[in-house]
């Protein structure tokens, strides 16, 4: 499995999958149809799939100018609201890219009919492709849901992906993500050294994507509610309520 990073927008990333044996594609949230274009001519593959994560615009938004572009795309996503969709899917659908074997997970919250797509296969490591569910070091905001549906999302479902998955999440978020993590806790010697790196890939202007699970659940605050550091720091004593006080300080954290 190839994955390329496309970034758009100001802070927006797409990603080009390719299945290395057939060659055939799929694109995360192509917001700009243009430079997707070009990326797939460049690499000479079979764009057959545009896997949507959600339906906000600056990951739906270009779903409906690449179709018209480049035909017989199947669109999938979880959320009527999705520009162009045909392939409405729900949680535990699973299908083929070329070899690579595609799970989708349903993880409501940031928007109800928020899609996570799991890929497989080849004896490689995973990818997650997480849009605005799971960032590096954070979360998205809880616009469509609950503090319990974003537990259920990142600890029970995402969090019980193979450690070595590889998280591909929809923003370049992780340097505010970080200050935000060290502010809950000072001590935490893997939030430190990640900070460092972040700030050295992004000197160079290189993405800090992907991240992996297991990386997460050690830097990652909302992945940490269990952590008595993180529960003591949010003045909670169940994970759940600690989910809920962290989003709340962190809508309103200036760093
Ligand atoms: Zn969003």
């Amino acid at each position: 499995m190839k994955v390329e990073i496309l970034p758009a927008l100001e802070d927006n990333y797409m990603y080009l999958i390719v299945d290395d044996e057939t060659k055939e594609a799929a694109i995360v949230d192509p917001v700009d149809p243009d430079s997707v274009i070009s990326a797939v001519e460049q690499s000479n593959v079979n764009l057959t799939k545009v896997f949507t994560t959600h339906h906000h615009w600056d990951h739906a938004g270009g779903n409906k100018a690449l179709c018209k572009k480049m035909k017989n795309l199947e669109v999938y996503g979880g959320d009527d609201r999705i520009d162009a969709l045909n392939h409405k899917v729900e949680h535990g659908f699973t299908f083929m890219l070329g070899k690579l074997s595609v799970r989708c997970l349903a993880t409501p919250c940031h928007t109800t009919g928020h899609i996570c797509y799991y890929v497989s296969g080849n004896g490689e490591d995973p990818a997650v492709f997480s849009g605005d569910t799971l960032f590096a070091g954070g979360c998205g905001r809880f616009f469509e849901g609950t503090a319990e549906q974003m537990y259920q999302a990142l600890v029970e479902v995402l969090g019980k992906l193979p450690d070595n998955t590889k998280v591909y999440c929809g923003h370049e978020y992780t340097g505010q993500n970080l200050k935000f993590g060290i502010h809950v806790e000072p001590e935490n010697k893997a939030i430190q050294k990640k900070i460092e790196w972040v700030q050295e890939q992004r000197k160079m202007k290189k993405p800090t994507v992907p991240s992996t699970i297991e990386d997460e659940k050690k830097t990652n605050p909302f992945m940490r509610v269990h952590e008595l550091a993180v529960m003591e720091h949010a003045k909670q004593s169940d994970p759940i309520q600690t989910m809920a006080a962290l989003r709340k300080e962190k809508d309103n954290f200036k760093g």
